[in-house]
C-alpha cells in the first residue's frame, strides 16, 4: 500500500468554496433531509457528487431506496468545480488500455466512455435538468506534429465506429474558434458543456423526486459491520444497510475506510472566469460555441459562456491548498491563441482537488464482501 502524500483533514477541507460564478446561473440546491435516529436503507451512499447522486438516481429508477450522506453542500467536492466539458475520452488511448487491461476490459471501458455524453445529456433531457447545456461538440487543437498524429488516430478510431468526429483544417478551426494557432483540430460532436453545479443539483433533485433520501451537511463519521450489513454513523444518527457505496473520490478522508485514501492522489486544479468580452471580441472568439482544448497537456481548456465571459482551466501548485493559479501563464496562452484580445480581467477564481491515480485510470474498488 502506498503512503498518501498528505492526509486531508476531516470533514474534507477546501478553502475554495463552491464557485460563485456557477451560482449566478444555477437553480438553488434542492431541500434535503436531516438524518435522525436509526434508519434502514437498501443502500447507503457516502458523497453527494456526480458519482453518489447518479448512483442514487439510477437505483431509484429500479425501485431501490438509498440514503445519500454529503458532508457539506450538494456537489461541494469536485462536481461543482469542474470546467464543464462533457467528454467521451479517457486519459489513455484504446491501444494503451488494451495493453494495460487486456482487450476485453479495455473495449468495455472505451465503449462505455464513448457513450458517456449520451448518458449525461440523456439524464438532462429525461429529468429536465436546467444546467445551461450546449451540445455543439468539443474542439481539440493539434499543437505539434505528434499531437496531430494523435488526433488523426483518434478520429479514425471513432469514425470507424460511426461516431460524429471529424478533422478540421486550419481555416475551419479558425472559423469556429477565432485562433490561427493550430494547423488542424478535431471536432467531436458527441461532447458539449454544462454548468457543473447546476447539473449536480439537478441530479440531487431528480434522485429525491424518485424517492432517494439525500442528507446534506451530514459527514459520515464511522462505518462498521452490523446485523443486516453495515452501519454508517453521522451526526449522532445512523443508517443500516446491506450495501454501502463510498463515492468520496479526491475528498476521501484517510480514516473513514483505511487504505482507500492511499489509492488516490488529490491534486489542485484551478479555474478562472473573466469579465464579459465586448461585442467585437465575442463575435470573433469561440464563435462556434465549442470549448477548445489542445493536445499539449491537461490544463488547456478555454470556453466562452453565454454571457460573453472567457473561462479557462489553469495550473498552479498541485499540493498546496491555499495557493493561487499561474495567471501569467494563462494570460500568455490566451495572447498566443488570440493576439489582439488584450489582457483579461479575471473576475472569478476557484480551485478544487482532482482525484488522480498512479496509472491515470479511474478505479472501482470492492472494499469488502457483505
Ligand atoms: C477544477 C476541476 C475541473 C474539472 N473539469 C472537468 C471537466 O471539464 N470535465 C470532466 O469530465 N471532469 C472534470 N473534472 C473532474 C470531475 O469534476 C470529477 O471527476 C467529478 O466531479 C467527480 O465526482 P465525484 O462524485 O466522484 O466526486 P466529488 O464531486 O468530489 O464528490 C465527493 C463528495 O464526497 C463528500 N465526502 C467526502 N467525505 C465524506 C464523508 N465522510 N461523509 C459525507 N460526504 C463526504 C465530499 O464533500 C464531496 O462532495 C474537474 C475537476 C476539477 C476539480
Amino acid at each position: 500500500m502506498r503512503t498518501r502524500l498528505f492526509p486531508l483533514p476531516f470533514p474534507p477541507e477546501d478553502p475554495s468554496p463552491i464557485p460563485a460564478y456557477f451560482e449566478t446561473f444555477a437553480p438553488p440546491a434542492p431541500v434535503t433531509e436531516k438524518l435522525e435516529g436509526d434508519r434502514h436503507a437498501d443502500v447507503v451512499i457516502v458523497g453527494g457528487g456526480y458519482t453518489g447522486l447518479s448512483t442514487a438516481l439510477h437505483l431509484a429508477e429500479r425501485g431501490i431506496h438509498s440514503v445519500v450522506l454529503e458532508a457539506r453542500d450538494i456537489g461541494w467536492g469536485e462536481s461543482s468545480r469542474a470546467f464543464g466539458q462533457v467528454v467521451p475520452y479517457l486519459k489513455h488511448s484504446p491501444e494503451h488500455l488494451a495493453r494495460q487491461l487486456g482487450h476485453e476490459v479495455a473495449e468495455r471501458l472505451v465503449d462505455a466512455t464513448g457513450r458517456g455524453p449520451d448518458l449525461v445529456f440523456g439524464l438532462i433531457e429525461k429529468y429536465g435538468i436546467e444546467c445551461s447545456v450546449v451540445r455543439n461538440g468539443l474542439i481539440f487543437g493539434a499543437h505539434s506534429p505528434a499531437g496531430l498524429k494523435t488526433l488523426h488516430a483518434r478520429t479514425r478510431f471513432w469514425q470507424a465506429r460511426g461516431a460524429p468526429v471529424d478533422m478540421l483544417d486550419a481555416s475551419r478551426t479558425e472559423a469556429l474558434t477565432g485562433t490561427r494557432y493550430y494547423h488542424a483540430a478535431s471536432l467531436d460532436r458527441r461532447g458539449g458543456t454544462i454548468n457543473p453545479l447546476a447539473y449536480v443539483r439537478g441530479l440531487a433533485r431528480s434522485a429525491i423526486e424518485r424517492g432517494a433520501t439525500v442528507c446534506a451537511r451530514t459527514p459520515a463519521m464511522r462505518l462498521m459491520r452490523a446485523a443486516g450489513g453495515w452501519r454508517v454513523e453521522a451526526l449522532g444518527a445512523s443508517v443500516v444497510s446491506p450495501v454501502v457505496v463510498l463515492a468520496t473520490n479526491a475528498y476521501t478522508n484517510g480514516e473513514f475506510w483505511p487504505g482507500l485514501g492511499e489509492t488516490l492522489i488529490p491534486m489542485r486544479a484551478y479555474q478562472l472566469v473573466s469579465r464579459p468580452l465586448d461585442e467585437p471580441a465575442r463575435a470573433r472568439i469561440l464563435r462556434g460555441g465549442q470549448p477548445l482544448t489542445d493536445t499539449r497537456r491537461l490544463f488547456s481548456g478555454v470556453r466562452r459562456h453565454a454571457d460573453g465571459r472567457i473561462h479557462v482551466s489553469a495550473d498552479g501548485p498541485v499540493f498546496d491548498m491555499s495557493a493561487e493559479a499561474h495567471v501569467n501563464k494563462v494570460n500568455r496562452r490566451l495572447a498566443m491563441l488570440f493576439p489582439g484580445l488584450g489582457p483579461l480581467e479575471w473576475e472569478y477564481r476557484w480551485t478544487g482537488w482532482v482525484g488522480m491515480t498512479y496509472d491515470l485510470n479511474a478505479h472501482l474498488h470492492e472494499l469488502a464482501r457483505q
